[in-house]
């Protein structure tokens, strides 16, 4: 059976890290790295996302630096928001809590974010840097996938690697991160012809779709790496794009869901706000 990767382990190590980090930043410039959380309205989930990110930046020694605007706001608002945002001293990095009302643009809203501010890396030139291997912030969720297969020491050189998903928030990021470490990457969607034959290739497969059980058995080559970003909500509870059980008698490596890639996410947005910090002081 598969070695289960243990997300809440890793991630947590990684922001002892952080932590650590950000004293010794703070220590040798005087600059506390502070985040800024933007929530627009009181959609449920994103209030617990946006507290817990929050949090996390408490425990870190990175100071908290939350805004929330009513769910009516006009968009010339929350661009006044940003704009102050960007000109703040006090700001490393700026989060737009996402999905926003439907009055307001998001793509135009994260848009305007500085790119050396944007610890969620989803700007148009953060994107553009990423692919051209140049310094910037990363997704967080991507980077996370990476910093868990890291820890358990996965070779990506030359391997093969197949990235089922191509949003702009997870799949398309992974591509570029994975071919910057010289993996032969492949990506697949939904318009994929026979997915379980191209997934069965993979010596390092990550599912990031949002359809419970999609990767079975089938689709996974004996000794494979799997990595299930997906999170989906069922009468079973949450559960994963990946058939666990069955997956798990074929792997070699596997994240659980929850407690595998989820915890990583924020852990890497701690990391983003301390390089943002650091960007800044160029
Ligand atoms: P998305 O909906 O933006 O993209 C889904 C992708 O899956 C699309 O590119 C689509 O082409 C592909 N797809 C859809 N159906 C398919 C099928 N039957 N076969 C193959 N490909 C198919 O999703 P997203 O934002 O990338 O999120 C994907 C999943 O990851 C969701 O479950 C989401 O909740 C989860 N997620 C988790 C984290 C985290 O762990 N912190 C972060 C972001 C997203």
């Amino acid at each position: 059976a598969a070695t289960l990767i243990d997300g809440r382990a890793i991630a947590q190590q990684v922001r002892d890290q952080v932590a650590a980090d950000v004293a010794a930043f703070t220590a040798e410039t005087g600059v506390t790295p502070g985040l800024a959380t933007l929530l627009v309205g009181d959609d449920p989930a994103s209030a617990v996302y946006v507290a817990n990110k929050r949090r996390a930046c408490v425990a870190a020694g990175i100071a908290d630096l939350h805004r929330h605007l009513p769910a009516d706001v006009a968009q010339e608002q929350v661009v006044a928001h940003l704009q102050e945002l960007n000109a703040d001293p006090q700001v490393s990095g700026i989060l737009l809590q996402l999905p926003v009302p439907a009055q307001l643009d998001a793509t135009l809203l994260t848009g305007l974010i500085a790119p050396d501010k944007d610890v969620d890396g989803l700007t148009p030139i953060s994107a553009g840097r990423l692919m051209q291997g140049a310094p910037g912030l990363r997704p967080c969720t991507p980077s996370g996938v990476i910093e868990l297969l890291d820890r358990h020491d996965v070779p990506l050189e030359g391997a093969e690697a197949v990235v089922v998903g191509r949003s702009d928030l997870v799949g398309k990021p992974l591509i570029h991160l994975l071919l910057q470490r010289n993996a032969t990457v492949t990506v697949c969607h939904s318009r994929t012809r026979d997915l379980a034959a191209v997934c069965a290739r993979a010596d390092v497969l990550v599912a990031a779709v949002g359809v419970p059980k999609l990767i079975g058995a089938d689709a996974v080559k004996p000794g494979a790496a799997v990595i299930d970003v997906g999170i989906n909500r069922t009468d079973d509870g949450l559960v994963g794009d990946v058939d666990f059980d069955a997956v798990r008698e074929v792997a070699g490596l596997l994240t659980p869901v929850p407690g595998g890639v989820g915890p990583m996410t924020i852990a890497l947005l701690l990391s983003n706000t301390l390089a943002a910090a650091r960007l800044q002081r160029g």
